[in-house]
């Protein structure tokens, strides 16, 4: 394989932050919110006495759409590189709560009511229909093909065959890096297929009442489209390159704190759990970020979660974070804890 460096010039770590609107219920409570969205690429948090900012790649203030954040938060740039054969990685981080599902998949009543508006389309949707219509325009032969899990608890299951209930072992190679033994890979030709898949696998993943949100997550799902295709060898002389190129989408566990969720027992280790792959997945993008650190010891094998994005973080693609967060007054610790994760991957 001939792989350039995707990165180029630009950065191959994006950092997006949306804000979700106020609820009913905070509205309700006069709730004013707490942050601002002044424009480029900036957001001011006011915790009262004064006014922090922070800066990212793209801001979506609470009013903005499904496609607004499909156009502009970068993820047209990660598919256009997955197309021409490089990893890369987009992944919803926030509270339980701030929106990471309604960005990533949409919001749940898309699927739970049966609702196929189009316009609540998540950015999975979106990319499928965008990257389906590339391939189509392009030269070569391609073979799309997608895997759907969920790790809870550090053990990890195949969303596309629920009736399984072992949980999968992950196993790694010199050649194929980390793997998943025995997950599912279906090959999809239309986005009515790619879509059943996202549809069958959300229907099937775990979800268990929990003290802030009933239908808060608790695991981590990473739905992934394998983009494998046969092109004509750039030097002219007639042979064919093959490409494997490959879009992570991964909507992460709640990000907030055991001690706020009133956790014990088994959900205790499950919280634990759930932290020490996020702290690992931050240490992991933050090293990444950093040139001196880059070349060297990148702590993937902490976490399942960091194994199964090693290739994909680590390769010449690009990954993207959207931080998700609340404007409640309410939630303003847990806001702040966001924007600083986010920020450690700038
Ligand atoms: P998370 O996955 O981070 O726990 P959800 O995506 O489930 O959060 O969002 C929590 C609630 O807020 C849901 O009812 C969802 O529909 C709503 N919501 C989240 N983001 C938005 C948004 N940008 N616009 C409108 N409603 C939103
Ligand atoms: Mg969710």
């Amino acid at each position: 394989d001939v792989r350039g460096d995707a990165g180029g010039d630009e950065s191959s770590v994006l950092v997006a932050v949306r804000v979700r609107p106020l609820n009913s219920t905070e509205r309700s409570q006069g709730d004013q919110g707490v942050l601002y969205c002044p424009g480029q690429g900036t957001i001011l948090v006011n915790n009262g006495v004064q006014d922090r900012a922070f800066n990212f790649d793209a801001v979506f203030e609470a009013g903005s759409s499904q496609h607004e954040v499909f156009e502009q938060c970068g993820v047209k740039r990660l598919i256009d590189l997955a197309a021409d054969g490089f990893s890369c990685t987009v992944f919803g981080f926030g509270q339980t709560g701030s929106g990471k599902t309604y960005t990533i998949t949409g919001p749940h009543s898309l699927f739970s009511d049966g609702l196929r508006e189009r316009s609540f389309y998540g950015l999975m949707q979106r990319s499928f229909a965008y990257l389906l219509d590339r391939v189509q325009a392009k030269e070569g032969d391609f073979v799309l093909s997608a895997s759907y899990l969920e790790i809870y608890n550090e053990q990890v299951h195949d969303l596309l065959n629920p009736g399984l209930t072992d949980s999968l072992t992950i196993r790694w190679t010199k050649n194929t890096g980390f793997y998943v033994e025995n997950l599912s890979n279906v090959e999809f030709e239309s986005l009515d297929s790619v879509m059943a898949l996202l549809e069958g696998g959300i229907g099937s993943r775990q979800t268990s009442s929990h003290s802030q949100n009933q239908q808060s997550s608790r695991s981590h799902s990473i739905f992934t489209v394998y983009i494998e295709s046969e092109v004509a060898h750039p030097d002219g002389r007639g042979g064919y390159l093959a490409r494997h190129g490959k879009l992570c989408m991964v909507d992460l566990a709640g990000s907030e704190r055991v001690k706020e969720t009133g956790s014990s027992g088994e959900l205790m280790e499950e919280a634990g759990n759930i932290n020490r792959s996020l702290l690992t997945l931050g240490n992991c993008i933050s090293a990444l970020v950093d040139p001196r650190k880059r070349e060297g010891h990148i702590p993937y094998r902490d976490s399942k979660l960091t194994k199964l994005l090693a290739d994909s973080l680590g390769g010449s693609g690009v990954t993207l974070m959207i931080a998700c967060i609340s404007p409640a007054t309410m939630n303003l610790q847990e806001t702040m804890n966001t924007l600083r994760y986010a920020s450690r991957a700038k």
